[in-house]
């Protein structure tokens, strides 16, 4: 059974995800590397792995409980949550969106994130938050990307 496709929304707005898979949106909005509530007591607890079949966030404990569904490994750059370029362009179209390089592995962040600077007038900005861009992108997060439609 197909679900039926959700209509589009003749206009974006940022309120309104229902062109947004809903596995996305979960993504965008779990709050990876806090302790998982089912395993508050355990050591590493960290939910550092995304569920796409669950569409939540789990923990290495959790692991059991999902097997064969697709897992997503959440992992950190700067303090922020970031994802494998070659996991993401598995799930996604990650044209312009800005990826670093660390640990000899691409990744590109899943959220924005706060500035400490204003950004710099000159160069490429990210379209939705401003962010300085390197080279070719257009935005700096999976989130901005998709929150830009
Ligand atoms: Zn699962
Ligand atoms: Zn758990
Ligand atoms: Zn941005």
């Amino acid at each position: 059974m197909n679900p039926t496709p959700p209509i589009p929304i003749p206009f974006p707005s940022l309120l309104d995800n229902s062109q947004v898979p809903s596995w996305l949106s979960a993504l965008l909005t779990e709050k990876f590397y806090n302790a998982c509530i089912i395993h508050e007591y355990m050591k590493k607890n960290e939910k550092n792995v995304f569920c796409l079949d669950c569409r939540e966030g789990i923990c290495p404990h959790c692991l059991i409980n999902h097997p064969s569904h697709r897992l997503l490994k959440i992992r950190r750059y700067v303090y922020h949550d970031v994802i494998r370029l070659r996991d993401a362009d598995k799930l996604m179209d990650c044209a312009q969106v800005q990826s670093y390089t660390t640990n000899s592995a691409k990744v590109v962040f899943l959220n924005q994130r706060p500035q400490s600077r204003p950004p710099k007038v000159s160069g490429r900005l990210c379209l939705t938050c401003d962010r300085n861009l390197h080279e070719s992108s257009l935005f700096c997060s999976i989130s901005c990307k998709v929150n830009s439609f």
